[in-house]
């Protein structure tokens, strides 16, 4: 064989291992060993890797306060007249597409000074519906790992409003015919394409008991809106909408009036 295209070759072998290893460094220097949980709740030890794409999780409180049995101050659950009766913002999480996610990525602590100005607006639109608190890992458990795209602490929760804002899902179903009702049940496809035909990519909708209690938008890293059931979620999951009847109720707020608020810890 000539030797020419031989050296060459072997140059080229050369470029590449170093190019990879080069690559394979950064990734390590950027990935985190840690232990993380799928849907079924089994422990994988994986390394933490940049995500894939966002989930905006919105909570029904009408569903959700129905098992938020405790009140205390921050339960907005127990606020009376007061309380959320439109969807509220449970999360921006950032998710990977095997239907895995990462968490707490950096030691970084939440600092609420850092969103001082945003404090009224995430009350309302961001509320707790429970007592117990949130598992932040000292730091925001999202958050941190949004941070390559969202940036600082006061952007991502910026971000997340903004989202809320922009993609409302509240009016979307309303405009649909689908309104809060006790007695009515709806088609859970036609929540589904309401929404898809809104916002061109299809959601995920959690149930609990029948009920509507969580509905996921999903968003490629640059916030254009896209599908949020992979390949590799609908195998895990069995179906996109598994906890969902075919369907389903949008149940009205009932508030727990004055004896839950006198009992408020
Ligand atoms: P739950 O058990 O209420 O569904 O979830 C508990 C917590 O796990 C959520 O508040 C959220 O922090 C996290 N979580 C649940 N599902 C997902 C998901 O699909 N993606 C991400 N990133 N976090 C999730």
């Amino acid at each position: 064989m000539n030797k020419a295209p031989m050296a060459l070759l072997s140059a080229k072998l050369a470029c590449l291992t170093i190019a990879t290893m080069a690559s394979l460094a950064t990734m390590e220097a950027k990935a985190n060993w840690v232990g993380l949980r799928n849907r079924n709740g089994i422990l994988q030890l994986k390394t933490q890797r940049e995500f894939d794409y966002f989930a905006l999780a919105l909570q029904w409180p009408a569903t959700y306060c129905r098992r938020s049995s405790h009140c205390c101050s921050s339960n907005a659950c127990c606020r009376g007249s007061n309380a959320p009766t439109e969807f509220t913002i449970h999360g921006l999480w950032p998710d990977y597409n095997d239907g895995s996610w990462p968490a707490c990525c950096t030691q970084k602590r939440f600092n609420e000074k850092e969103i001082s100005t945003l404090l009224d607006a995430l009350e309302k639109y961001w509320p707790s519906l429970s007592c117990s608190s949130p598992s932040t890992c000292h730091g925001e458990k999202h958050g941190t790992c949004s941070s390559p795209v969202t940036g600082d602490e006061y952007n991502y929760f910026l971000t997340t409003l903004n989202l809320y804002f922009k993609y409302n899902v509240t009016r979307v179903l309303y405009e649909a015919g689908y309104m809060p009702s006790n007695r009515e049940k709806y088609p859970l496809g036609g929540i589904i394409s309401a929404i898809q035909n809104a916002f061109h990519a299809t959601p995920l909708v959690v149930c609990r008991n029948g009920a509507l209690e969580e509905l996921r938008l999903c968003f490629y890293k640059n916030f254009e809106p896209r599908d949020c059931v992979t390949e590799a979620t609908q195998n895990d999951m069995g179906s996109s909408s598994s906890s969902c009847p075919s369907y389903i109720s949008l149940p009205e707020f009932v508030s727990r009036g004055k004896f839950l608020s006198a009992v408020v810890t």
